[in-house]
Formats: C-alpha cells, structure tokens, sequence
C-alpha cells in the first residue's frame, strides 16, 4: 500500500517514522564517508536532520558501525583491484529489460544500490545497508535478485554477482550465493517480469493495505486504515 500511496498516488509523505529518519541519516552518513568525505564529516552530515535527542543518541551509538565499516571498504580497496566504486547508484531497465535512464519514461523497474564494487576480473560485488534489525538474509532475496538484474543489464562485461546486505547494528556483511549471468537470464529476468505484471494487476484492482514488518517504518501511517488509530499490524493482518 505504501507504494500505492507514494507512486501510483503521489500522496507526499504526511510523516517520516523515527525509524525510517535515522536509517536516512545512517545511510546519508555511509554515502558521504564512502564516497570519500572524511568519516567526522560524513557522521555530522548524516546526523545533521536529526532534531530529537532520542534519534541523535541513536545515531551516535550506530555511528561507530559506520566507522567499522568505512575502515572494512579501506582494508578491502588496499587488498583488491577494484576498477569502479558505485555509490548511491541507480539504475533502470525498459520494458524489455534494457538499461534506460532512472528518470525515463520508459523505466520499468527501477533500483537503488547503496554501494557496489566492480572487480578487474569482472565480479560485482553490491552491499545494501540494514538499519533495523537483522532479519535472515533470504528475506531480502528478491531486492537483491532485482538488483542483479539490473546490473546485468547495464554491466555487460561483469562475469559474476556477488550480492550482500550490511546489518549495520552488527556492523555484519552476509553474502547470498554468487550468481552467474546466466542465472539472472534464464531465471531472475522471467519472475522479475512475473512480480512486477502481479504489482501492476494489484494496483488496477486497487489493492488493500497489506501490513507486514515494514509498517513500523513506513511514512503513511498517519493514513493508512491499518495503523491511522494508532493500531498496530496484527499477526493475523500479517498473514494477508
Ligand atoms: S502502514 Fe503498512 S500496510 Fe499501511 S501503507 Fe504502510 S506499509 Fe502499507
């Protein structure tokens, strides 16, 4: 519903839950250190927004998983060849599956990544960071694969994809299995198309709120009729 709420109906976001505001300013924070400001810096641009001491006291306790972090892709540059850093980067494909532009008009899936690395032997390696708290990593199997897909649109010569999600509190790595490009022809492209034709079915039968784990951070809540009372996602709403 979210989705609905912000794409399909352009509604702007009448608030921004705590949650989501410190995970901006924990994600602004890692941009900044790894596209290359100094990490002070890069900490006080991330905490910069945040007004409430609660938030700034929880930014302050995440930021020494930033700085681990930042220090990790230092070890990591000095040991690798890396060719190109991709930092906040975003990507598209048309419907076909070709790259197109972010802001197209034909951009048919669209993505974000927090930051990836392209090897001279051709590996990708894309990390998306986790503010909350950790979950299995296969719950973020299908951002992940979409990421490969993306990538293997617009980086022809990448021979393997690594993809990874940063849990920031644990200042842990967790990498899925590599996958060829191959894989993501044959397999991912076909139930990227799937998932995104039942995306647009849901939206043209104007498909109800559907509360999961993600509701506590999300900007509508103020609206949506599963959380505007005050209400909380239920388990048995969670299984809709
Ligand atoms: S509160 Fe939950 S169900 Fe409602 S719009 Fe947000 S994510 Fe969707």
């Amino acid at each position: 519903m979210e989705f609905r709420y912000k794409y399909v109906d352009k509604i702007p976001e009448p608030e921004v839950a705590a949650d989501a505001r410190l995970g901006k300013a924990i994600h602004a924070a890692l941009e900044a250190a790894l596209g290359g400001m100094g990490l002070g810096e890069a900490l006080k641009r991330g905490r910069k927004d945040l007004v409430h001491d609660e938030e700034q006291a929880r930014f302050d306790e995440l930021s020494v998983a930033v700085s681990k972090f930042a220090e990790r892709i230092e070890g990591f540059r000095a040991r690798r060849r890396v060719q190109r850093e991709l930092v906040e980067h975003r990507l598209a494909v048309d419907a076909s599956f070709m790259p197109t532009g972010f802001n197209s008009r034909d951009a048919f899936f669209r993505g974000v990544w927090d930051v990836g690395f392209v090897y001279d032997n051709g590996a990708l390696a894309v990390v998306d960071h986790k503010t909350g708290a950790r979950r299995a990593l296969a719950e973020y199997a299908d951002q992940l694969q979409g990421y490969a897909t993306l990538a293997a649109a617009h980086l022809a010569q990448v021979k393997k994809f690594w993809l990874g999600v940063h849990f920031v509190v644990d200042a842990a790595v967790e990498w899925s299995e590599p996958m060829l490009p191959e894989n993501v022809r044959s397999v991912l492209i076909p139930r990227a198309m799937e998932q995104i034709e039942q995306a647009a079915r849901l939206v043209s039968e104007g498909y109800g709120p559907r509360p999961s784990g993600w509701c506590k951070r999300c900007s509508y809540r103020s609206i949506c009729p599963e959380t505007r009372d005050g209400g909380e996602a239920t388990p048995t709403s969670l299984a809709q």
